[in-house]
């Protein structure tokens, strides 16, 4: 195929975004424009997030329409491991066995033993778990390379994608940024966005969400100067200082309402029903009218209660850590 053949072979949940990059929708759980993947189309082909596990074939067909055949991928990299981001890592290392798979180094060792991750989220998810994630299979360590603080992936031309380590939603979460598109891969570090409705809403669950980190990380990817978000949930957002800024408020607003909730001693389903009702109007997707279709989604995306919970965990540590 052409270059041109190749560029018109998208459909089927694959949008080109420009500068060779593509977003796939990986339909976790069969939902439409939930959890997004991305390819970046250049001489060292990367995909960005692989989904869940049984996101693994949408991804490999969409790969395929766009010229990527199982000899072809370079580089997978996760924002995190968390299970709708880098559940099909195993999946797909299989699919394309010249990838390498690329992690932060507190995720890399689940990624090559997910039991213990696994354990955790049945934990979190139950009986749900495996309808909403699948099973995350384990990925060769010798294919993995973990990055700290910084690390750089080449995308072959000279084009690079540089990982910033961006804790706070995640204590293994990561955001990259294209050095030609100027594109920032935020992964859940500044929360879900719907793109009809330009909502924006935090994503603090437990075990690690750490208000003060979260913050941190924003205002080191505002450093960073992007020329666009592409959020993991779910799209491209353009307009990126307003964008951050947004993110850093819903993520103290939420904060603040959860801690009053903490404060007045409400248990958690009060507490969840209180912050919802509280941040409600905050969000055309939720407004009285809006598309019920729209409103499933963005709750599904960051649903109250896992983010409440995450809050509430952390205002306990805090709690804690002051006694
Ligand atoms: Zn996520």
């Amino acid at each position: 195929m052409n270059q041109a053949e190749r560029s018109s072979a998208t459909g089927g949940g694959v949008r080109a975004l420009g500068h060779e990059v593509f977003e796939i929708d990986t339909r976790m759980a069969g939902h439409d424009k939930i959890t997004a993947g991305y390819l970046i189309r250049t001489e060292r082909p990367c995909l960005v997030e692989t989904g869940t596990a049984p996101s693994a074939r949408v991804v490999r067909d969409a790969l395929a329409g766009l010229g990527i055949g199982p000899g072809d991928l370079a580089t997978v990299v996760v924002t995190h491991i968390h299970l709708d981001h880098a559940g099909g890592a195993g999946d797909i290392a299989a699919m394309f066995p010249e990838a390498q798979i690329v992690v932060h180094q507190r995720g890399a060792r689940h990624l090559a033993d997910p039991s213990r991750l696994m354990d955790s989220a049945r934990r979190v998810y139950g009986p749900a778990l495996d309808a909403l994630f699948g099973e995350l299979a384990p990925t060769p360590a010798e294919r993995i390379r973990a990055v700290e603080e910084r690390g750089s992936i080449d995308l072959g031309g000279g084009r690079r994608l540089d990982s910033h380590y961006s804790p706070g939603h995640a204590k293994h979460h990561v955001g990259l940024i294209d050095s030609v598109s100027g594109d920032l891969y935020v992964g859940d570090a500044a929360g879900v966005f719907i793109e009809e409705t330009k909502d924006l809403r935090p994503a603090t669950p437990p075990p690690d969400f750490d208000l003060d980190l979260a913050l941190d990380s924003l205002r080191m990817f505002a450093a960073l100067r992007p020329v666009r978000l592409l959020f993991s949930h779910f799209g491209p957002a353009g307009e990126v200082a307003q964008t951050l800024e947004r993110s850093a408020e819903e993520l103290n607003v939420w904060t603040e309402q959860a801690r009053r909730a903490h404060d007045a001693g409400l248990d958690l389903d009060h507490a969840v029903a209180m912050v919802t009702e509280q941040t409600r109007q905050r969000y055309a997707a939720l407004a009285p009218g809006a598309d019920p279709a729209l409103s499933a989604r963005f709750e599904r995306q960051s649903g109250a209660a896992l983010n409440v919970t995450g809050i509430m965990h952390w205002l306990e540590q805090q709690e804690q850590a002051a006694r």
